[in-house]
């Protein structure tokens, strides 16, 4: 007896959405990937926008999807950002390049969906709203272009949620940081240095996106001050630099 083919839904189509799609595409499943805005790649893409409510505390401000910032190179060298079956070799001037920019991860992707087919299966411009069970089946509902008005529904076997989980920021809880005067955004905000320029700056957080964005604007700040949650880290300037210090952690409540 045939194995019984599923209708599957993918919501989003950033590389676990592509992945997920190209692997059911391999069992001959057929498929619908939702993607709201009107490219693949998802994280990759950048936004030059930010954000109205740079904190992203207000719940009605204009969401952008991408925290790429214009410097951002890869964290993790390609052989490990590449797919068992889909290598991503980058030369530039004969050279070898492990650390790419999010422009080459872009083209990667891009290349990924073409050699694949994906792209015939992506709806664009189309926003999941919802999600239910009805009678053993999944009832996905979406709009199309922001239409409100128009809402439309699909039944499928399996959903897989590929959405992407860096829009939303998460903030510090640190005492006496919603009075204080001076000007806060979150890192899914950050895009370029230039608005720090002679300033005094605090990046809370020692990760690869706080060291990154504390570097680039150390490029123009007066001074940039990044706070280490590691509880052996003392104050100290920064040898390399003329203009960062590593500090203690932040109080959080
Ligand atoms: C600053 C930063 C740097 C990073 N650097 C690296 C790195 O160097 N290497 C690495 O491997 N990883 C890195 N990551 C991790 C990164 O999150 C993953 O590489 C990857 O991009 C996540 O892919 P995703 O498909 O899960 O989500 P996303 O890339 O966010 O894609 C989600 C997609 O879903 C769509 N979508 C969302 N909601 C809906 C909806 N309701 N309906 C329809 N479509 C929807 C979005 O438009 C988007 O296209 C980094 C993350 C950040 C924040």
């Amino acid at each position: 007896m045939g194995r019984q083919l599923l209708k599957v839904a993918v919501i989003g189509a950033g590389v676990s959405g592509l992945l997920t799609a190209r692997e059911l595409q391999k069992e001959g499943q057929q498929i619908v990937v939702y993607e709201k805005s009107n490219q693949i790649g998802g994280l990759w893409v950048y936004d030059p926008e930010v954000e109205t409510d740079p904190l992203g505390l207000d719940p009605n401000r204009r969401i952008v999807h991408s925290s790429i910032y214009d410097s951002l190179r890869t964290n993790l060298p390609t052989q490990l950002m590449e797919f068992t079956d889909y290598s991503f070799t980058i030369e530039k001037n004969g050279k070898y390049l492990c650390f790419p920019d999010y422009k080459e991860v872009l083209k990667f992707l891009n290349d990924f969906a073409r050699d694949f087919g994906l792209d015939d299966l992506i709806q664009f411009n189309t926003e999941v709203v919802s999600v239910k069970q009805k009678n053993g089946m999944w009832v996905v509902e979406s709009k199309t272009n922001g239409d409100d008005q128009f809402k439309k529904e699909e039944h499928f076997d399996m959903v897989v949620v590929c959405n992407g989980h860096n829009t939303q920021p998460k903030l510090v809880n640190a005492p006496g940081i919603k009075k204080w005067p001076g000007k806060q955004i979150h890192s899914h905000n950050y895009r370029v240095p230039e608005p720090y320029k002679d300033q005094v700056v605090v990046v809370i957080g020692h990760g690869p996106s706080g060291f990154d964005i504390a570097f680039d604007i150390a490029k123009v700040a007066k001074e940039v001050h990044v706070s280490s949650r590691c509880p052996q880290v003392e104050v100290r300037k920064l040898e390399t630099y003329k203009n960062v210090w590593q500090h203690p952690k932040v109080p959080t409540r």
